[in-house]
């Protein structure tokens, strides 16, 4: 389902000393299907934008509309539920939101609430235990007896236990170590492509925005400071530089870009020749 959001201001606090307008002006429109990735630094108003998508936030003024969902400011009634069930949020350390005795319970928790039969649900769970690299015994476990990354992969087969057709993954890497950030991009870029998610990924790591993502967003203080396909990161290399964004400018990353992404031309300063 595509997404758009159309002149959407987001304020803080309203009418007090800590008012701040965290959102000013946005407009954009999110391809069903597509994979976004948005980047920006701390505090650029990435999650305050992602936020909308699910009804965590709503807009101050302006309008989000999540295929069929409309929400306005000033909107009394949304079917939340309905929303939920289509758009799965991944936050930072999701592990933190575990909270059932077992994995078994905790997978299906999302999906029983959005009224799948047990069955249903378990099913579900037995499946997507192994879509996140786990094998069935982890079902009967306590989520609070797994090491940390296993607890985070379980967390996430929850998520994707509703079967969302949005998939918003809020920095769903924080804190892991290369080896694990990269096989949780793929597990994330493999599930994309099996159900045509539309998913949308906030990151700090250009290398996955430029990996994953078919458009990239650009936030700065609130405000889009710039849209485009993946190309963006190299055509516009120098004033992401200058935003403090720019590609780590390795060898072996940028050989590997551009073998994936099969470029024939890369700006001198990204061209691997002679480096
Ligand atoms: P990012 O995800 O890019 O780090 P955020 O969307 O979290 O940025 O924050 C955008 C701005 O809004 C920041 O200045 C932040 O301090 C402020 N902010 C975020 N959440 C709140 C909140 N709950 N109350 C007040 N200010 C907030």
């Amino acid at each position: 389902m595509d997404i758009v959001f159309s002149e959407v201001d987001h304020c803080y606090m309203p009418k007090t000393p800590f008012e701040k307008m965290a959102l000013k002006d946005i407009s954009l429109t999110i391809p069903s299907g597509s994979f976004t990735a948005i980047i920006g630094h701390t505090g650029s108003g990435k999650s305050t934008l992602v936020q909308h998508i699910n009804g965590l936030l709503k807009p101050t003024s302006g309008t989000v509309q999540v295929g069929s969902f409309t929400m306005k400011a000033g909107q009394k009634k949304i079917d939340l539920l309905h929303l939920r069930k289509k758009v799965g949020h991944v936050f930072q350390y999701p592990e933190h939101q575990l909270f059932e005795e077992t994995v078994e319970k905790d997978i299906c928790f999302g999906p029983v609430n959005f009224g799948l039969s047990k069955e249903h649900a378990t099913k579900r769970a037995k499946e997507l235990i192994k879509v996140v690299g786990l094998d069935a015994s982890f079902l009967d476990k306590s989520p609070f007896h797994l090491s940390g990354g296993q607890m985070r992969r379980v967390a996430i087969a929850g998520v994707l236990a509703s079967r969302p057709s949005v998939l918003v993954l809020d920095e769903p890497a924080a804190g892991l170590d290369p080896e694990g950030r990269d096989q949780m991009m793929e597990l994330f870029s493999t599930y994309h492509k099996d159900h045509n998610t539309t998913t949308i990924l906030v990151t700090h790591h250009m290398e996955d925005a430029a990996k994953y993502a078919d458009q990239i967003i650009v936030m700065h203080n609130g405000k889009i400071k710039m849209c485009g396909g993946r190309e963006l990161i190299f055509e516009e290399a120098k004033k992401l530089e200058e935003l403090g964004l720019g590609l780590p400018n390795t060898v072996r990353f940028l050989q590997e870009l551009k073998e994936k992404f099969r470029l024939t031309s890369v700006p001198n300063q990204f061209d691997v020749e002679g480096t």
